[in-house]
């Protein structure tokens, strides 16, 4: 076992850390290796050297060669396929680090590596494999994903490209409208979406498929290059299909089954693009911290007023608590993916099903990064006042690029519906003994609350994090309960949904920050009070936005005294002693101002 891997027996499936204990060990970034911290370093050091290219449309294509040269565009990628095969926190660390860049490059980047390659990876054949990513592998060549269409973007199966099967000749004819299609300006290799049709298919199956297609085929054309709000330097345009002919063997999985990949590459991208806003985050927060400190007004820096203090200290929160969940979660996909390898499936297999496990993480750690993000980028455009709206200093492209990561790869309301989904599906299911534990909860509450109190070393916020899932697990389980008997259509009722997706997501990331600041004290981290400052400040709101989301929700189904009592189970339940936060922001944002930099360092 190496030091990247969790030693609990069985590590939890997806979506079932909402019913278990927070006595789980989970990897934290402080465990990364000296390779994995070298690796880091060489790819801090590429972006550093890349300078202001990042923003050029021109420069994109050139710099996907370099990262190639370095190994960092096939890192995630078999050898025998040209990439390096490095393992899945290897590969965090590394986009962590690249998303340092922020806005065009990583879209670029991560276009390329991720939607773009993945599909070949996990759904061609071996030949097409062997065809196609090696080069791209090496960043010699590109990569686009052409999903969207006009009337078709978060209903993607409603795309209405054709692919017409000609079996005389074993070709499909595909013909539509792509748009938005990410570096589509210099791509070789474009994955297109289309419904097969036509007499005679493979197996009489027809319906939405995906093809691997060369950007220079006889009826491609591009539209212009959009203009954009931001990521200006990166490549949007839309691709015109017309008659274009395609090889059978360059069909994607199956038949009709276009849209197993078109889900199961949005999961990794999730990730990816949450796993990306984290290394963004941080560059963003140093280069506030340094604004603050050097401005001054009333003959004093800035960064001496407590206002902005708050908005430093809270920026730090949310970083911090995102890295706990990115981390967390790329170990528990490095840990199935073992696992699926050592059932015998092939390395690309096993990526995409450990990646499908934890699907609703994935979408969480979207949600929540690009959340995070659009905070510390307004917040830097606050820090910098007038200087903060002129296009002379960073935060205004950083705040314009940022806002994309909110629309792509999903919406966050469809990534917010889909958590819920995904999570009662495996209720339904019976793999999440989620209705069990709902029914316990609504036990206790017909019991006295218990006041002794736990003195050892963070009990209230092991108690706090308990009490945050007694409070999901009593409004969801109630919104299930309501729904079968009749009383409440959930599905259609997405401020219920929006409000159920919301608690999943307080919980899950708070629960990171408490599981790592345990392990932080056991290892005695040098670090440790701070970052404990920042866990008591995370818990403390997240208390109210729990509660809050829990009670719009059970006062608009529940009723009777039934609605009463939960209610009440709601209040007993928020009961983690208020913090100083002042103090508490105080602290991390001194810390950050004294060293001019992002401050909660692994
Ligand atoms: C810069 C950029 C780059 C992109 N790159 C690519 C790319 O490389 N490849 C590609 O295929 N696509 C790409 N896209 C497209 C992107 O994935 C879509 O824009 C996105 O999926 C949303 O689709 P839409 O724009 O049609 O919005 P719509 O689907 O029309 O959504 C509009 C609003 O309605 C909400 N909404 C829609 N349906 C529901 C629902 N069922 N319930 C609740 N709310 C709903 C949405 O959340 C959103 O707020 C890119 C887009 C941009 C802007």
């Amino acid at each position: 076992m190496d030091s990247n891997t969790a030693t609990s027996n069985r590590i939890p499936l997806g979506g079932e850390f909402l019913i278990l204990d927070n006595n789980q060990d989970i990897f934290i970034p402080e465990e990364l290796t000296t390779e994995q911290h070298m690796m880091r370093t060489a790819c801090r050091d590429f972006v550093e050297q890349l300078g202001e290219r990042i923003h050029e449309l021109d420069e994109q294509a050139k710099m996907m060669e370099e990262a190639g040269e370095l190994g960092l565009v096939g890192a995630h990628i078999p050898e025998k396929f040209g990439g390096m095969e490095m393992d899945k926190n290897t590969v965090t660390a590394i986009l962590e680090e690249l998303g340092r860049a922020g806005g065009s490059f990583d879209t670029t980047f991560a276009a390329h590596t991720g939607i773009g390659m993945l599909p070949i990876l996990y759904f061609a054949s071996e030949e097409i494999k062997m065809k196609y990513l090696p080069d791209l592998s090496a960043g010699i060549k590109k990569a686009a994903y052409c999903l969207t269409e006009p009337g078709s973007g978060s209903d993607a199966l409603g795309a209405k490209s054709t692919a017409e099967y000609d079996a005389a000749s074993d070709t499909y004819k595909i013909s539509g409208q792509k748009i938005w299609i990410s570096n589509a300006g210099f791509a070789d290799v474009f994955i297109v979406f289309a419904q097969v049709s036509g007499e005679n298919t493979p197996d009489s199956k027809t319906g939405f498929t995906g093809f691997v297609v060369d950007a220079d085929a006889e009826g491609i054309r591009l539209g212009e290059e959009e203009h954009k709000l931001g990521i200006k330097g990166s490549s949007t345009r839309q691709v015109f299909f017309e008659n274009v002919v395609v090889p059978g063997k360059q069909l994607l999985g199956e038949i009709g089954r276009g849209h197993i990949i078109a889900f199961n590459i949005l999961n990794i991208g999730r990730f990816k693009l949450g796993n990306m806003t984290l290394g963004g985050m941080k560059r963003l927060i140093t280069t506030g911290v340094k604004y603050a400190n050097e401005r001054h007004q009333f003959k004093v820096p800035i960064s001496s007023f407590g206002a902005i203090q708050y908005k430093i200290a809270q920026q730090h929160v949310l970083t911090f608590a995102l890295e706990s969940a990115v981390y967390r979660v790329s170990n528990l996909m490095k840990i199935k993916n073992q696992e699926f390898i050592d059932q015998g499936l092939t390395f690309e297999m096993a990526l995409l099903e450990s990646a499908e496990e934890y699907a609703i993480e994935c979408a969480i750690i979207k949600v929540f990064g690009s959340e995070a993000l659009d905070y510390a980028v307004d917040e830097l455009v606050q820090i910098h006042g007038g200087y903060g709206f002129s296009e002379e200093y960073p935060a205004a492209r950083a705040y314009r690029d940022a806002r994309i990561n909110r629309i792509y790869e999903g919406t966050n309301e469809i990534n917010r519906l889909l958590s819920v989904k995904m999570l009662m599906k495996r209720v339904m299911k019976g793999e999440l003994k989620m209705t069990d534990a709902a029914w316990a909860v609504q036990k206790e509450l017909t019991k006295l609350p218990s006041f002794t109190q736990d003195t050892k070393p963070l009990a209230a916020e092991k108690t706090a994090v308990s009490n945050f899932k007694k409070m999901a697990l009593l409004t969801a389980g109630a919104a299930v309960k309501y729904q079968m008997d009749g009383k409440l259509d959930l599905a259609n009722n997405q401020q219920i949904m929006m409000n159920l997706a919301d608690i999943l997501i307080q919980t899950f990331i708070a629960e990171s920050v408490l599981l790592r600041i345990v392990k932080l004290k056991e290892r005695n981290d040098v670090q440790y009070e701070l970052k404990e400052c920042a866990l008591k400040v995370l818990l403390h709101d997240t208390q109210d936005v729990i509660a809050k989301l829990s009670r719009d929700s059970l006062a608009s189904f529940a009723s009777g005294d039934e609605k009463r009592i939960m209610l009440m189970g709601i209040q007993r339940f928020s009961n983690y002693p208020p913090q100083n936060v002042v103090e508490l922001r105080t602290q991390i944002a001194a810390h950050a101002i004294e060293k001019n930099m992002y401050g909660l360092l692994d």
